[in-house]
Protein backbone atom coordinates (compact mmCIF):
# COMPACT_ATOMS: atom_id res chain seq x y z
CA UNK A 1 0.00 0.00 0.00
CA UNK A 2 1.15 3.81 -0.77
CA UNK A 3 0.96 5.74 2.03
CA UNK A 4 -0.43 8.93 0.42
CA UNK A 5 -1.58 10.53 3.53
CA UNK A 6 1.34 10.85 6.68
CA UNK A 7 1.24 11.48 10.30
CA UNK A 8 2.51 15.04 11.65
CA UNK A 9 5.87 14.58 12.72
CA UNK A 10 5.30 15.93 16.67
CA UNK A 11 7.75 18.94 17.23
CA UNK A 12 7.72 17.90 20.96
CA UNK A 13 8.27 14.46 22.63
CA UNK A 14 5.03 12.48 23.81
CA UNK A 15 5.82 13.02 27.42
CA UNK A 16 6.72 16.57 26.91
CA UNK A 17 2.71 18.15 27.04
CA UNK A 18 2.48 16.48 30.70
CA UNK A 19 0.84 17.44 33.19
CA UNK A 20 -1.52 18.73 30.41
CA UNK A 21 -2.05 16.11 28.20
CA UNK A 22 0.32 12.90 29.79
CA UNK A 23 2.39 10.47 27.80
CA UNK A 24 -0.41 7.70 28.06
CA UNK A 25 -2.60 10.10 26.10
CA UNK A 26 -0.26 11.14 23.90
CA UNK A 27 0.78 7.49 23.04
CA UNK A 28 -3.14 6.10 22.38
CA UNK A 29 -4.44 9.68 20.78
CA UNK A 30 -1.75 10.13 18.47
CA UNK A 31 -0.10 7.10 18.14
CA UNK A 32 -3.02 4.71 17.90
CA UNK A 33 -6.26 6.57 17.07
CA UNK A 34 -4.43 9.28 14.46
CA UNK A 35 -2.83 6.13 13.00
CA UNK A 36 -5.98 4.05 12.52
CA UNK A 37 -7.42 7.27 10.85
CA UNK A 38 -4.62 7.86 8.43
CA UNK A 39 -4.41 3.91 8.02
CA UNK A 40 -8.06 4.41 6.78
CA UNK A 41 -7.87 6.65 4.88
CA UNK A 42 -4.55 5.54 2.89
CA UNK A 43 -6.88 2.04 2.07
CA UNK A 44 -10.37 3.99 1.26
CA UNK A 45 -8.56 6.58 -1.30
CA UNK A 46 -6.93 4.10 -3.78
CA UNK A 47 -9.57 3.64 -6.98
CA UNK A 48 -12.17 6.31 -5.80
CA UNK A 49 -12.72 9.81 -8.01
CA UNK A 50 -10.41 11.51 -4.17
CA UNK A 51 -7.32 10.19 -5.83
CA UNK A 52 -4.98 12.48 -5.97
CA UNK A 53 -6.83 15.38 -4.05
CA UNK A 54 -5.40 16.84 -1.43
CA UNK A 55 -6.64 16.35 1.93
CA UNK A 56 -8.75 19.59 2.76
CA UNK A 57 -10.37 19.07 -0.30
CA UNK A 58 -11.91 15.72 0.12
CA UNK A 59 -13.06 17.08 3.77
CA UNK A 60 -14.61 20.05 2.34
CA UNK A 61 -16.34 18.05 -0.67
CA UNK A 62 -17.08 14.60 0.10
CA UNK A 63 -20.59 13.39 1.14
CA UNK A 64 -20.91 11.19 4.78
CA UNK A 65 -19.28 8.24 4.82
CA UNK A 66 -15.86 6.55 5.70
CA UNK A 67 -13.85 8.56 3.44
CA UNK A 68 -15.01 11.55 4.62
CA UNK A 69 -15.08 10.68 8.58
CA UNK A 70 -11.18 9.38 8.61
CA UNK A 71 -10.32 12.08 6.34
CA UNK A 72 -12.36 14.79 8.24
CA UNK A 73 -10.64 12.96 11.56
CA UNK A 74 -6.92 13.37 9.93
CA UNK A 75 -7.20 16.61 9.18
CA UNK A 76 -8.37 17.72 12.74
CA UNK A 77 -5.77 16.22 14.43
CA UNK A 78 -2.76 17.43 12.33
CA UNK A 79 -3.97 20.60 13.03
CA UNK A 80 -4.63 19.76 16.71
CA UNK A 81 -1.35 18.13 17.58
CA UNK A 82 0.98 20.94 15.68
CA UNK A 83 -0.89 23.57 17.64
CA UNK A 84 0.62 22.68 20.48
CA UNK A 85 3.89 23.52 22.31
CA UNK A 86 5.24 22.57 25.87
CA UNK A 87 6.65 26.20 26.24
CA UNK A 88 4.66 28.16 24.09
CA UNK A 89 6.64 31.95 23.53
CA UNK A 90 3.57 33.46 24.16
CA UNK A 91 0.51 33.31 26.14
CA UNK A 92 -2.38 34.84 24.25
CA UNK A 93 -2.26 35.59 20.00
CA UNK A 94 -0.41 39.00 18.32
CA UNK A 95 -0.46 40.56 16.00
CA UNK A 96 -3.22 40.08 12.79
CA UNK A 97 -4.87 37.38 14.76
CA UNK A 98 -5.02 39.10 18.59
CA UNK A 99 -6.56 42.42 16.51
CA UNK A 100 -8.94 39.74 15.01
CA UNK A 101 -10.16 38.56 18.01
CA UNK A 102 -10.28 41.65 19.79
CA UNK A 103 -12.67 42.94 16.94
CA UNK A 104 -14.89 39.93 16.48
CA UNK A 105 -14.98 39.14 20.03
CA UNK A 106 -14.26 41.94 22.54
CA UNK A 107 -11.21 40.70 24.04
CA UNK A 108 -9.31 37.65 24.40
CA UNK A 109 -10.92 36.85 27.97
CA UNK A 110 -14.27 36.71 26.02
CA UNK A 111 -13.14 34.87 23.15
CA UNK A 112 -11.67 31.91 25.54
CA UNK A 113 -15.04 32.27 27.59
CA UNK A 114 -17.11 31.59 24.12
CA UNK A 115 -14.91 28.64 22.96
CA UNK A 116 -14.79 27.51 25.90
CA UNK A 117 -18.23 27.44 26.12
CA UNK A 118 -18.81 25.45 22.86
CA UNK A 119 -16.29 22.56 23.89
CA UNK A 120 -17.45 22.02 26.98
CA UNK A 121 -21.41 22.16 25.94
CA UNK A 122 -20.79 20.44 22.70
CA UNK A 123 -22.87 17.24 23.18
CA UNK A 124 -21.00 13.62 21.97
CA UNK A 125 -18.18 13.42 20.23
CA UNK A 126 -16.55 16.16 18.13
CA UNK A 127 -14.59 19.44 17.82
CA UNK A 128 -14.74 22.92 18.45
CA UNK A 129 -13.20 25.53 16.18
CA UNK A 130 -12.05 28.94 15.71
CA UNK A 131 -12.11 29.34 11.98
CA UNK A 132 -11.66 32.43 9.43
CA UNK A 133 -13.90 33.25 6.57
CA UNK A 134 -12.79 34.53 3.11
CA UNK A 135 -13.36 37.98 4.97
CA UNK A 136 -11.13 37.12 7.75
CA UNK A 137 -13.74 37.38 9.80
CA UNK A 138 -13.37 34.90 13.06
CA UNK A 139 -16.01 32.06 13.95
CA UNK A 140 -16.27 29.71 16.91
CA UNK A 141 -18.23 26.31 15.22
CA UNK A 142 -19.21 22.92 17.17
CA UNK A 143 -18.17 20.32 14.56
CA UNK A 144 -20.06 16.75 15.45
CA UNK A 145 -17.98 13.49 15.06
CA UNK A 146 -15.15 13.91 12.06
CA UNK A 147 -16.35 17.16 10.40
CA UNK A 148 -13.93 20.44 10.26
CA UNK A 149 -15.05 24.20 9.47
CA UNK A 150 -13.92 23.78 5.42
CA UNK A 151 -16.89 22.51 4.64
CA UNK A 152 -18.72 25.59 5.43
CA UNK A 153 -15.32 27.29 3.40
CA UNK A 154 -14.17 28.15 6.30
CA UNK A 155 -9.88 28.38 7.43
CA UNK A 156 -9.50 26.54 10.38
CA UNK A 157 -7.35 27.79 12.90
CA UNK A 158 -7.49 26.31 16.53
CA UNK A 159 -9.24 23.06 17.42
CA UNK A 160 -10.38 21.49 20.60
CA UNK A 161 -11.08 17.74 20.74
CA UNK A 162 -13.64 16.71 22.73
CA UNK A 163 -13.73 12.99 22.16
CA UNK A 164 -13.13 11.48 25.24
CA UNK A 165 -10.33 9.63 23.70
CA UNK A 166 -8.31 13.06 23.95
CA UNK A 167 -8.97 13.50 27.68
CA UNK A 168 -10.54 10.44 29.57
CA UNK A 169 -7.17 8.78 30.50
CA UNK A 170 -6.13 11.90 32.22
CA UNK A 171 -9.28 13.79 33.20
CA UNK A 172 -12.13 10.88 33.23
CA UNK A 173 -15.67 12.82 32.54
CA UNK A 174 -14.14 16.10 33.46
CA UNK A 175 -14.06 17.56 30.35
CA UNK A 176 -14.38 21.06 31.27
CA UNK A 177 -10.57 20.97 33.40
CA UNK A 178 -9.17 19.21 30.55
CA UNK A 179 -10.46 22.08 28.25
CA UNK A 180 -9.33 24.85 30.69
CA UNK A 181 -5.68 22.90 31.20
CA UNK A 182 -5.46 22.96 27.17
CA UNK A 183 -5.09 27.32 26.92
CA UNK A 184 -1.42 26.85 28.91
CA UNK A 185 0.08 25.01 25.96
CA UNK A 186 -0.97 26.69 22.73
CA UNK A 187 1.64 27.72 20.32
CA UNK A 188 0.12 30.80 19.02
CA UNK A 189 2.28 31.60 16.29
CA UNK A 190 1.51 28.10 14.78
CA UNK A 191 -2.45 29.39 15.22
CA UNK A 192 -1.62 33.01 14.11
CA UNK A 193 0.24 31.42 10.85
CA UNK A 194 -2.97 29.69 9.30
CA UNK A 195 -4.74 32.97 8.83
CA UNK A 196 -4.57 33.84 5.62
MN1 LIG B 1 -9.07 12.64 18.74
Amino acid sequence: MIMTYQMPQLPYANNALEPVISQQTMDYHYGKHLQTYVNNLNNLVPGTNYEGMALTDIVATAPDGAIFNNAGQVLNHTLYFLQFSPHPTESAPTGKLAEAIQRDFGSFENFKKEFNAAAIGLFGSGWAWLSADKDGKLHITKEANGSNPVRAGLTPLLGFDVWEHSYYLDYQNRRADHVNALWSIIDWEVVGQRMK
